[in-house]
């Protein structure tokens, strides 16, 4: 069916996204006790990690989102992995080999009080071999008696050690200025070139309002800026007043200028859709509330999913819309939204002008959504409870584990989860659902993205 098809679409494109992560992740391994909690709290400047002078004591929270020198990336403590190994060695170096599969960077913390253990070699070994930039840091080097020493360290063959006191603070500047210059540098966040008015797209089938719609907003033609010499506005866009505030609909100029149909008009108008989209950060679909879904307003809803952009449904020609044309589409409107259940719905008329100025608001909350983030912590310390609640299905008679997760992405939200095993789609919904219910996200797609380590 035609939903099939959409679903298979939308999974295409999201498979694209798979490998994206904008935020770098930094894993801290090394023997218990060593000071790993310590020095994850010196990084992030707060008490937030739980220090336990119990070795192999479970921490719920083990990922956090850290900053320095206007970089951010994702902390991981690996303490609260909890690997299957049993045995000291074999426990820290397969903490080792879950870092290296899933961080960017990984940090090893040695006991610089006690010097290079046989588990330390052993853990070093495994390092060795990591593709990704490893960092050595010799810890609990309170004063200068110990530093001397830490040149010992050397011998690891991982690279310069780090002295560090975590518990006094003790060179960790130094250490952070290292691990920065270590992490890849990521595609920043959804690109707003330039700051000014929001970007909109509205759009929708041929005939279902969109140039009734973009007048009705500007209330009169002359309202519109097309073209603004000496300004940076585009002249295929136009910026409109709506609630005190200033938006960019971008791309109307085809709305404008109506192209009669000629062969291949259908085609040009879904390029002319897509162009849209893509220069947009929100989009207004229009549907025709007079008439059923087609496949057509399903393939523009596609176009906004996939691209990744923030969306209100607008419901227009409401006032042809009489009783029963209202039971039908309730039934309608649940099978074919099915994959934008989270957007807003506005019921419009752009003949007479009903409830349009309802659009700001919501545009205003899906743009709200689509920027927001969920702090990694707070994230994996709902993720952790969520899990052991229910979960995930085992496969192949094997239990996939959630490491952590993090919200690499803004614009839109993008959840990466680290995990031992692949987590089938049923499940990142079940995720994603349980997400939205608790973290909100009205009006903007939120993609759940999964790093399975090898
Ligand atoms: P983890 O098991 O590796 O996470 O180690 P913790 O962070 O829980 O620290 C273990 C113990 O070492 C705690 O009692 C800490 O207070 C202590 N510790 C951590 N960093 C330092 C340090 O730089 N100097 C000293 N003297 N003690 C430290
Ligand atoms: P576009 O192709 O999406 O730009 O659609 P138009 O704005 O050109 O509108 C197509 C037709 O629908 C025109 O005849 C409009 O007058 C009519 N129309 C647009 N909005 C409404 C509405 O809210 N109610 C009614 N009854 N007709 C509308």
């Amino acid at each position: 069916s035609e939903f099939t098809a959409l679903d298979a679409q939308i999974a295409a494109g999201e498979a694209e996204e798979e490998a994206q992560l904008a935020q770098p992740v930094l894993a801290v391994v090394g023997r218990p006790n060593v000071g790993k909690s310590t020095l994850v709290n010196r990084i992030l400047g707060r008490r937030e990690a739980v220090v336990q002078d119990v070795p192999g004591v479970t921490r719920d929270r083990v990922a956090y989102d850290a900053f320095w020198a206007g970089r951010r990336f994702t902390l991981v403590d690996t303490g609260g992995w909890e690997p299957d190994a049993t045995g000291l060695q074999a426990s820290v170096a397969a903490q080792a080999e879950m870092a290296m599969a899933t961080a960017d960077a990984v940090l090893l913390v040695i006991d610089a009080s006690v010097g290079a253990t046989a588990t330390d070699e052993a853990v070093s070994k495994v390092l060795r071999r990591s593709k990704k930039p490893v960092l050595l840091a010799a810890n609990k080097v309170d004063d200068d008696r110990l530093l001397a020493d830490t040149a010992s360290l050397w011998s690891l063959g991982l690279g310069e050690p780090y002295p560090v006191s975590a518990l006094h603070g003790r060179s960790s500047g130094d250490l952070l200025d290292a691990i920065v210059k270590a992490l890849p540098s990521m595609p920043r966040d959804g690109d707003r070139a330039t700051a000014g008015p929001r970007r909109v797209a509205l759009v929708g089938k041929p005939n279902v309002g969109k140039s009734s719609l973009l007048n009705k907003l500007s209330g009169e033609e002359r309202s519109v800026v097309d073209s603004v010499a000496g300004t940076t506005v585009d002249p295929v866009d136009s910026l409109v007043e709506l609630d005190g505030e200033t938006w960019r609909f971008v791309d109307t100029a085809g709305l404008r200028k109506r192209v009669n149909s000629a062969n291949g008009a259908e085609y040009y108008a879904s390029l002319r859709t897509k162009t849209a989209i893509d220069a947009a950060e929100v989009a207004i679909v229009l549907l025709d509330a007079a008439e059923p879904l087609s496949e057509q307003d399903l393939r523009v809803l596609t176009m906004v999913v996939e691209a990744g952009r923030a969306c209100v449904l607008a419901f227009n020609k409401w006032d042809l819309v009489d009783e029963d044309r209202r039971h039908a589409m309730v039934r309608e409107l649940d099978r074919g939204l099915v994959r934008v259940p989270w957007a807003d719905k506005v019921n419009i008329s752009a003949l007479t002008g009903r409830s349009v100025r309802k659009l700001a608001p919501a545009l205003r909350t899906a743009l709200k959504s689509w920027d927001q983030r969920v702090p990694t912590g707070q994230l994996n310390g709902w993720l952790a409870d969520l899990i052991a609640a229910t979960p995930p299905p085992v496969r192949g008679g094997k239990q996939p584990k959630v490491l952590f997760a993090t919200q690499a992405g803004i614009r839109p939200p993008t959840l990466v989860l680290f995990t031992t095993g692949f987590l089938e789609a049923g499940y990142r919904r079940f995720i994603e659902r349980k997400f939205r219910e608790r973290f909100g996200f009205e009006g903007s797609p939120v993609r759940v993205n999964v790093r399975v380590r090898e």
